[in-house]
């Protein structure tokens, strides 16, 4: 098992990525203020000062006024310069950020560094957006006349991120909103402020470099209250928040109450069935990267995989068997041996533990992994062992999310069946199907198919590109950021009516006058 850096040796390293993407205001732990930690060890590395009520009130009305008086009228491509000196700042300090993903979030190097890639992917895709948010001209059905919408910024975008995605989901937001003509208010995750201080350096350092107003972007430090503020407040035109499902339950009615836009990316609960006629070797490597991978710590993880009873005990057999293998792999994700990194803390760890217990008491059998690795080494952190569960049928804790590495095997006789099992639960983010049968892939993905919003075929439930559009239906929450046309949430639409003849016409042949 790869051995684990001290605390010191971890807190430099942070130290020196920061100080490269120009944060070098940090205080030492006093036991005071909010300890930004990491999850490596357990233990603190820096107070972070915690923004109060007034600063979120000073960072929204700035933004609300660089809004009004200056972003909503640059033109779009020049928007898109900020965009694109950004782009360039993140391949500059790519080692740098990941280096702080993987201090923050515990992401393996691999991964930390493709999360920071994901980030540059849509600063590309925004800067050639920011040439391209089109809207359309219609047929009239009056002579003279013109029928045609255009889109329009829609103001302050209040962006609420997770700790699992700690820089890419606030990319996807940003870059897209930047470009729309929208300025931002982030409020990042408790748990890693220290990605959120960086990337705004870097932000501000493209706004100076491009003369763009430093008032497009600000971040709030803090919790759920802080949070709160930003969920209430009338002058953020869209709140998007991603995070657990409980929170998008207690955000989204705030904000429709005051009838404000919300675009909401929640939890999943994500499957894949494996047909008789899959390609067992490609479907294995797919179930173990999408169940194991970030231990099973993404929005999009494994967390049910549903097996034709055929080749139920091969399949099984061979993730148990490859799960075994990880067990030397677990451990430092700075070490570039290891595969899979530590739990972000002790409330994920007693919530796997928990899940486990539960589902044993539902008839299920732990078929490999589950234990907790490293605690003399690190009492304060959490490591574990990847598991994996034989369940009789999809009992209550296997439609829930828990947020840890726990892949459920169950096994169907039809596809039928199987796609009562897949849609039969809550949440709909991501799904899969390996199959060689044609047949079977078209209604995977057809409208009597997976209920998810992303639906693959032959490669796991997790590693979306940036250019479809990303989220997921039910109580995932509907949103969908990133590619495509994903940008439309981030702007208002105005439909507009042009006469350029001597008459007036009315619409459905209505006389007047
Ligand atoms: P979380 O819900 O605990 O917190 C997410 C963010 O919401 C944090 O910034 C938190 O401070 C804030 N928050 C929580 N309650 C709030 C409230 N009442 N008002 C305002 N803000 C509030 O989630 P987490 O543990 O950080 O992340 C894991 C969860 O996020 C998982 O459920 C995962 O599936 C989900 N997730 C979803 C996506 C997606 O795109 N669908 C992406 C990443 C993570």
């Amino acid at each position: 098992m790869p051995a684990l850096p001290s605390t010191d040796h971890v807190l430099e390293r942070a130290t020196s990525a920061l100080q490269r993407c120009g944060v070098d205001h940090l205080t030492e732990v006093t036991g005071t203020g909010h300890p930004a930690r990491t999850p490596i060890t357990g233990e603190a590395l820096f107070d972070v000062a915690v923004s109060d009520p007034a600063d979120v009130e000073r960072a929204i009305g700035a933004a609300d006024a660089c809004f009004r008086t200056a972003w909503r009228d640059t033109p779009a491509p020049a928007r898109g310069q900020l965009v694109r000196r950004l782009g360039e700042l993140l391949r500059e300090h790519k080692g740098d950020l990941a280096d702080i993903v993987t201090v923050e979030a515990g992401k393996i190097r691999s991964e930390a560094a493709g999360e920071v890639q994901e980030m540059i992917d849509i600063c590309d895709f925004a800067v050639g957006l920011s040439r391209q948010l089109y809207g359309r001209t219609m047929a009239s059905e009056r002579p003279g006349h013109r029928l045609m919408e255009t889109w329009h910024p829609l103001g302050v975008v209040g962006v609420v991120t997770a700790f699992n995605f700690p820089v890419a989901v606030w990319a996807w937001n940003t870059a897209v909103a930047l470009v729309c003509g929208d300025t931002v208010v982030w409020k990042p995750s408790e748990l890693t402020p220290l990605t959120a201080l960086a990337c705004h350096a870097l932000l501000a350092r493209a706004a100076a470099d491009v003369g763009a107003p430093a008032d497009v972007h600000h971040v709030v430090v803090g919790g759920r209250d802080t949070g709160a503020l930003l969920v209430d407040d009338p002058r953020v035109a869209l709140l998007s928040a991603t995070g657990s499902v409980r929170m998008g339950r207690e955000v989204a009615p705030r904000v429709a109450a005051r009838l404000g836009r919300c675009l909401l990316e929640l939890g999943g609960n994500n499957a894949a069935v494996v047909a008789p006629s899959a390609d067992l070797d490609l479907a294995v490597r797919g179930v173990v990267f999408g169940a194991a991978g970030t231990a099973g710590q993404r929005c999009t993880t494994l967390r049910r995989l549903i097996v034709h009873e055929d080749v139920a005990e091969a399949v099984t057999d061979r993730v148990v068997e490859t799960y075994a293998r990880l067990r030397s792999r677990i451990g430092d994700p700075f070490d570039d041996t290891t595969l899979v990194g530590p739990l972000i803390g002790e409330g994920a760890y007693r919530a796997m533990a928990q899940a486990l217990d539960q589902a044993t008491a539902e008839g299920g059998t732990v078929l490999g992994g589950g234990a907790r690795c490293l605690e003399k080494e690190a009492p304060d952190a959490y490591y574990v062992e990847p598991a994996v569960v034989s369940m009789p049928r999809q009992s209550d804790i296997v439609r829930q999310e828990t947020f840890a590495p726990i892949l459920y095997v169950l096994t169907y006789r039809t596809l039928e069946e199987a796609l009562a099992v897949h849609n039969g639960v809550p949440q709909g983010l991501s799904s899969s199907i390996f199959t060689r049968d044609q047949r079977e892939a078209e209604l995977f993905m057809s409208a009597a198919g997976s209920d998810c919003g992303i639906v693959n075929v032959n490669i796991g439930t997790s590693g979306a590109e940036i250019g479809g559009a990303f989220g997921g239906e039910k109580a995932t929450g509907g949103g969908r950021e990133s590619g495509s046309d994903a940008w439309r949430a981030y702007m208002r639409r105005a439909t507009n009516t042009v006469n350029y003849s001597t008459e007036l016409p009315l619409a459905q042949g209505v006389s007047f006058l």
